[in-house]
């Protein structure tokens, strides 16, 4: 793959631009200052009509609403319904360098996935704010003002201390945390470079760092003779994650 220091989104489904971005992407419309846009981008679903032959392919809000929908696979929880979406604009400087330093990181070890994360939220972003609130403990905003932290991370989880992540977005839900519960709920849709990825089949709660000669851990599942139901990997440095999208549902 060729390096273009600006394009974090490798994701070969990546479809851009769209024209239906209401805020110029900075990578885009790049005019000086990093704090002028908002941290989210709203995207829409896109019409698809056989005269518009530009718009006939699967669009960037189909994809993300595709993968939530498909994810959500506890039997025990009501199908959500997905009430926006928006896209992580990395537009202050430290989320413009943690852009660039998962593209070189990606670039180093590949395997990436798009992975869902749920985590604490205190503020109306994505439901009626575009920019993220000041809160230090707002976790939502901290990861897309900047991005993950592994300061944050827990050291008590299953796989130590890292950044947990999966493909089953009723999963990442129950880590959702919305402080007020009237709001629709909010989750993050990542991309997370895997690398070389060591299937673990049992829980290591002690671990800090992917084991020697692998960058990232996968839970193996029941169905593979492991320890969790559903689908989980965990990576341990900040670069090997990104946000990129959120999901607003209810
Ligand atoms: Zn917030």
């Amino acid at each position: 793959m060729s390096y273009n220091p600006y394009c974090v989104y490798p994701d070969p489904y990546y479809v851009y631009p769209n024209p239906y971005y209401v805020f110029p992407h900075p990578y885009y419309g790049y005019t000086g200052s990093y704090h002028e846009y908002p941290q989210l981008v709203p995207i829409l679903p896109v019409p698809i009509s056989s005269n518009n032959l530009l718009h006939s392919g699967p669009n960037e809000y189909e994809i993300i609403s595709e993968r939530f929908l498909n994810g959500w696979l506890h039997p025990d929880k009501p199908t959500p319904t997905i009430k926006q979406i928006f896209l992580v604009a990395h537009s202050t400087r430290e989320g413009h360098t943690y852009a660039r330093n998962f593209n070189d990181y990606y670039n180093r070890v590949g395997n990436m996935q798009m992975l869902f994360h749920g985590t604490r939220c205190e503020c109306r972003i994505g439901r009626g704010s575009l920019k993220a609130c000041d809160s230090e403990t707002c976790n939502l905003c901290e990861i897309i003002k900047g991005s993950y932290s592994m300061e944050k991370a827990k050291g008590q989880q299953m796989f130590g201390r890292g950044i947990y992540t999966t493909e089953v977005s009723s999963k990442a839900d129950v880590y959702v945390d919305n402080v007020d519960d009237s709001q629709d709920s909010i989750m993050i849709l990542n991309q997370v470079a895997l690398g070389r990825s060591k299937i673990m089949y049992e829980a290591c709660h002690n671990m800090q760092a992917a084991p020697p000669t692998y960058d990232s851990v996968t839970a193996a599942t029941y169905a593979h003779g492991g320890e969790v139901r559903y689908h989980e990997a965990v990576v341990y440095r900040e670069d090997a994650i990104c946000p990129h999208a959120i999901v607003v549902y209810s």
